[in-house]
């Protein structure tokens, strides 16, 4: 496997830090938890979709684009990192918001990710919850193509097996990181929402043979099909570097127990994970995926779990999109 073969750009801060969590792990009976820090990859605010978009973004650029279109709900982080990417190349941006969580609030309609997008000059266009996404998608390509421009669409999460190469991007890089500091990682846990992180993750590792297993606690799909769409991308994504062969059904492990109401919609438990991550090791976790990513992990490390693993979460990012929940937490930050 040869990463260097793909096009890429290079904005992201790689790499990104890898670092112990002692007193959350302590707090959840002396857990070895470390965090990967994928939070801090530079890109007006950074998070995971940073990394999808060096490669994508490098296929843009081939193509020869003038426009980004992509989609999201309101509070996207994926939208905001890829508003952020358009302005740095001077490339049009079109975003279409899905009203996907229902909340009229102002907060999060307005704040947070929302008015990071309006501020990096993102032509944004809201629809209803239940839209068409990738019907919508075409639509907009189109109309940039009737008035002359040069779409590149980015799906949902910049979740494609070009995208995931920035989490196989990232496999590599973590190994190389316990490796050097001769750190044992027996499982990595991550949020999982369009599956372009885990399945890069799973076909990264599995390519390069690491034998680590990555446990993604889902955000919105359940189990069954969470798991099947992170398959499918990370074979696809291991055919890409010439191997899916490498990629078995069994490295795809999806625990979709904690989604809780639904996508993006909050509750006890997910802000008992954002208080205990921040006000243990100071980590500032998003309401909507990572958030929901520690509720799961605290959970099964009450359950006994993770026994004596060392544990690695991946921290994707999302910090931005809490100022679009401030309402809904703030009678519970006592
Ligand atoms: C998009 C996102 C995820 C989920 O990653 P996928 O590749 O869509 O599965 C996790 N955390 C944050 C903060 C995100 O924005």
């Amino acid at each position: 496997m040869h990463l260097a073969r793909f096009a890429r750009e290079r904005f992201a801060h790689l790499p990104t830090a890898l670092e112990p969590l002692p007193r959350l792990g302590a707090a959840l009976g002396g857990l070895k938890l470390w965090v990967k820090r994928d939070d801090c990859t530079g890109l007006a605010g950074g998070g995971n979709k940073t990394r999808k978009l060096e490669f994508l973004l490098g296929e843009a650029l081939a193509q020869g684009a003038d426009t980004l279109v992509t989609q999201g709900a309101v509070q996207s982080n994926h939208v905001r990192q890829t508003a952020a990417a358009a302005a740095r190349y001077g490339l049009a941006c079109e975003v279409i918001l899905e009203e996907r969580t229902g909340s009229k609030a102002i907060d999060y309609t307005a704040s947070g990710n929302v008015l990071l997008d309006r501020l990096m000059g993102a032509a944004i266009r809201n629809v209803p919850g239940g839209t068409d996404m990738n019907a919508e998608l075409a639509k907009s390509a189109e109309a940039v193509r009737a008035r002359g421009g040069k779409p590149y669409v980015i799906p949902g999460g910049g979740s494609n097996a070009v995208g995931a190469l920035g989490y196989v991007d990232c496999a590599i890089e973590l190994v190389a990181q316990a490796n050097a500091r001769g750190l044992v990682i027996d499982r990595i846990v991550t949020a999982t929402g369009s599956a372009g992180t885990q399945a890069g993750l799973v076909a990264g590792l599995a390519v390069i043979g690491a034998d680590i297993p990555v446990l993604g606690i889902g955000v919105r799909a359940p189990k069954e099909a969470q798991e099947a769409n992170v398959h499918k991308l990370a074979v696809e994504t291991a055919a890409l570097l010439g191997h899916p062969e490498r990629v078995t059904r069994e490295m795809t492990v999806a625990n979709c127990d904690y989604v809780g109401a639904g996508y993006g919609l909050i509750d006890d438990e997910v802000i008992e994970a954002l208080k205990l991550a921040a006000r243990t090791d100071a980590l500032i976790l998003d309401p909507v995926y990572t958030g929901k990513g520690m509720k799961g992990l605290i959970a099964l490390a009450r359950q006994g779990f993770f026994g004596d693993e060392t544990v690695v979460f991946l921290h994707t990012g999302g910090a931005q999109g809490l100022f679009g929940y401030q309402g809904e937490m703030q009678g519970a930050l006592a």
